[in-house]
């Protein structure tokens, strides 16, 4: 089968896919009253591989996390999905609740989370912990296994929970044809080696025909890990492994570009935003903000000394601008994310107080509850400043999508230069967060910033968010897979065949 290029220019073949991941499309949820709702996943990755999916026809492995989740699928644990317009199979992965306490909070987020992120947060490693989650790695290579068809399709595995499915899907099955991203930053072998199961996980990694980070840094940190651990060997590009080869590339995510231009184009936008202006009690000239994952590694403490050290040089800001935060709380199980929050929950209320106007309105607008793309693209458009701040990250989907969002060409990014993003976005006013001062002076030239000078950095950020977004970053990967292998593969179906 082929499909239209979505650019616009001659057909591509298509091929049916399976992706693995361990958070699922779509999720179905009880109601208020009893009945079964369905809603996809928010997030730029969820809704890129969807669209591909949708494209592509074949398979999304995942865990099936939702409480009514089990209630929508059939005898085999499948759902097609999307519900209203059925393209894919969603075939869904059960977890005890003690399965995932150890395979994905326990493993994957007390330990591999912080040994990749430096934050400073020390990494917890657990033999229960590393049990489970081999367990669970096994149970989605397995059902990767049972669900694929005869012929090889490929295999896009995602994240650092599943770094142990290529190396069990192999010895399954042999031909498989398997790409992993590795969404956040990778260690330095000198940090990687906290970790008592590193080689087993880079054994698990090399059994990928291709692997992709977001950035060179994280590729070549691979590549050390794997010479030192493994004894593998520099070939072309990539390596090899033991009698094994495997390409080992950097191809930084995007965002869907076109879906977030899309929503502020609606008629119905400006008042989206006067009513989010409204809720938000905004009364001042400027506004500022800030949104993130309620995480140690977005450096929010950070960036509210920043503005401390700001409004403390600039009296009368607060009569002038009000700084929103979106803090979406996640993993709050963990001590470490709830430490995060009671320190930031201390903070704002510290600065608000400080910072209070007559009428005793503090600066900060602080909201602890998620904004579907709507609502959000309405908040990166009120905002004269979007700051950026983490301590370490992948990429940073925000500080894509609010360039995304400013057709206007209003709007400066403060962005962190330890942010993947950076890397790419060098017309961003560029910060260290563990640089109060230097932070102070980044928000100053931002606010200070001439309308033109604003113009033409937006302008240049955003010929580079365009031109690679979401959809190109899977279509590379999975072309660069596909490439790998000269054996054709058979035309598309609608569905993978034979399995059901
Ligand atoms: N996000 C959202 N609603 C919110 C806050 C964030 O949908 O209220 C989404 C945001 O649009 C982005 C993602 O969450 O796509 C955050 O991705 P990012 O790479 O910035 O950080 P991560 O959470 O993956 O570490």
């Amino acid at each position: 089968m082929a499909q239209p290029d979505r650019r616009g220019g001659e057909p591509v073949p298509t091929h049916p896919l399976a992706v693995v991941s361990n958070r699922e499309p779509y999720i179905h949820s009880r109601s208020a009253d009893g009945s079964v709702a369905w809603s996809p996943t928010t997030g730029g990755v969820s809704v890129a591989l969807d669209a591909l999916m949708r494209e592509r026809g074949g398979v999304w492995i995942a865990h099936g996390a939702g409480d009514a989740d089990r209630l929508a699928v059939d005898d085999h644990d499948r759902v097609r999905v999307p519900p209203d317009a059925p393209a894919y199979d969603l075939r869904r992965i059960w977890l005890t609740d003690a399965e995932e306490h150890h395979y994905y909070e326990g493993f994957a987020n007390e330990g591999l989370w912080p040994l990749c992120h430096v934050a400073h947060v020390k990494p917890v490693f657990r033999a229960e912990d590393w049990r489970v989650y081999q367990d669970i790695n096994r149970r989605f290579a397995h059902t990767v296994h049972v669900e694929l068809p005869d012929f090889p399709a490929p295999v896009f595995v995602q994240d650092y929970h599943l770094t142990l499915v290529p190396r069990f899907l192999r010895n399954l099955r042999p031909d498989a044809r398997i790409a992993l991203f590795w969404h956040i930053p990778f260690p330095h072998p000198d940090r990687l080696r906290i970790c008592p199961y590193r080689r087993e996980i880079l054994e698990g990694l090399a059994d990928c025909d291709l692997l992709a980070f977001q950035l060179e840094r994280d590729r070549r940190n691979f590549l050390a890990a794997a010479r030192a651990e493994l004894g593998a060997k520099a070939n072309g590009s990539g390596l090899q492994v033991g009698d094994r080869a495997m390409a080992v590339c950097a191809v930084p995510i995007g965002v869907d570009f076109d879906r977030i231009q899309t929503v502020t184009r609606s008629p119905t936008f400006a008042a989206e935003q006067g009513k989010l202006r409204r809720e938000l009690r905004i009364d001042t000239a400027l506004v500022g903000i800030g949104v993130d994952r309620l995480d140690y590694t977005k450096g929010i403490p950070e960036r509210l000394s920043a503005l401390d050290a700001l409004f403390t040089r600039w009296p009368g800001l607060n009569r002038q601008l009000t700084f929103v935060q979106i803090a979406v709380p996640s993993r709050s199980t963990l001590g470490s994310y709830a430490a995060v929050e009671a320190d930031i929950d201390r903070r704002v209320a510290a600065f608000n107080a400080r910072h209070a106007r007559e009428d005793g309105v503090g600066p900060i607008r602080y909201r602890k509850s998620a904004l579907r793309m709507r609502r959000l693209a309405a908040l990166y458009r009120l905002a004269d400043l979007c700051i950026v701040s983490s301590l370490h990250d992948g990429m940073n989907l925000v500080a894509k999508e609010f360039v995304a969002a400013r057709e206007d060409l209003g709007g400066v990014l403060v962005l962190s230069e330890l942010a993947g993003a950076a890397q790419e976005l060098t017309e961003a006013v560029i910060i260290n967060p563990y640089d109060v001062e230097g932070f102070a002076d980044g928000l100053q030239l931002a606010l200070d910033m001439p309308a033109e000078e604003r113009q033409r950095r937006m302008r240049a950020l955003r010929r580079v968010v365009a031109g690679r977004d979401v959809f190109r970053w899977a279509t590379e990967i999975l072309e660069e897979l596909e490439n790998l292998d000269p054996r054709a593969l058979p035309p598309a179906p609608g569905r993978l065949p034979g399995k059901r």
